[in-house]
């Protein structure tokens, strides 16, 4: 079977680490930046870094339409942090201007764990992902305060939910990027697979 093409949003954030533990979850990874190049991908992750500012910058590049556009149309998107935030319905606090793309029915709260130096890590078991825990970094992360009917919890931790997932969209509040665990990658790689390869086929 061919290989999928995953792009990162490339506006600001982790994008490189993204890229690197994509091609370890063998998949051809690509940055993306502009409508022309969101429309080459199969797929796309969209990095941790400051919801704020990729928002704004996404608005600026002319790619927010876009991206809200493919993602109803069912392209599989993986968000991790502050890419989580990007896909949420809904978050509290926003600061003013910030949009987000959606496609998850849910409320998220920014930076919900505390300030940059209250960054931790914890073991987290995410329904999906076999064998050990995943290794979690919480960094200024946020938490999801409420899920709609559609929307799949796959982790919480100490009670508050970490990952999620609704249909072809995928958000844990961790970086698994940041670890060298390349499963919650694979997971999502899995999912592209899927969508590209229906069973029915
Ligand atoms: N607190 C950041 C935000 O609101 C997210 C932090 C992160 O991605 N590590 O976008």
């Amino acid at each position: 079977m061919n290989t999928p093409v995953i792009g990162v949003l490339a506006l600001q954030g982790d994008v490189r680490e993204h890229l690197i533990a994509l091609a370890a979850a063998d998949a051809v990874a690509r940055p993306v930046r502009r409508p022309e190049e969101l429309a080459e991908v199969d797929a796309l992750v969209l990095p941790g870094g400051e919801s704020t500012t990729i928002s704004k910058l996404a608005v600026l590049f002319g790619v927010m339409e876009p991206l809200r556009a493919r993602v109803r149309d069912g392209m599989p998107v993986y968000g991790t942090c502050a890419g989580m935030i990007m896909l949420a319905d809904k978050i509290l606090d926003p600061r003013s201007g910030q949009e987000t793309i959606g496609g998850i029915d849910m409320i998220v709260r920014r930076n919900a764990f505390g300030r940059q130096n209250e960054s931790f890590e914890a073991a987290v078991d995410v329904r999906g992902v076999a064998g050990d825990p995943v290794e979690g970094v919480f960094i200024r992360a946020p938490w999801v305060e409420s899920v709609g009917a559609g929307a799949e919890v796959l982790a919480e931790h100490e009670g508050h939910i970490v990952a999620v997932r609704q249909g072809n969209a995928l958000a844990t509040s961790f970086h698994p990027e940041l670890t060298g665990d390349h499963r919650v990658h694979s997971l999502f790689v899995d999912m592209v697979r899927a969508y590209r390869t229906p069973e029915s086929l």
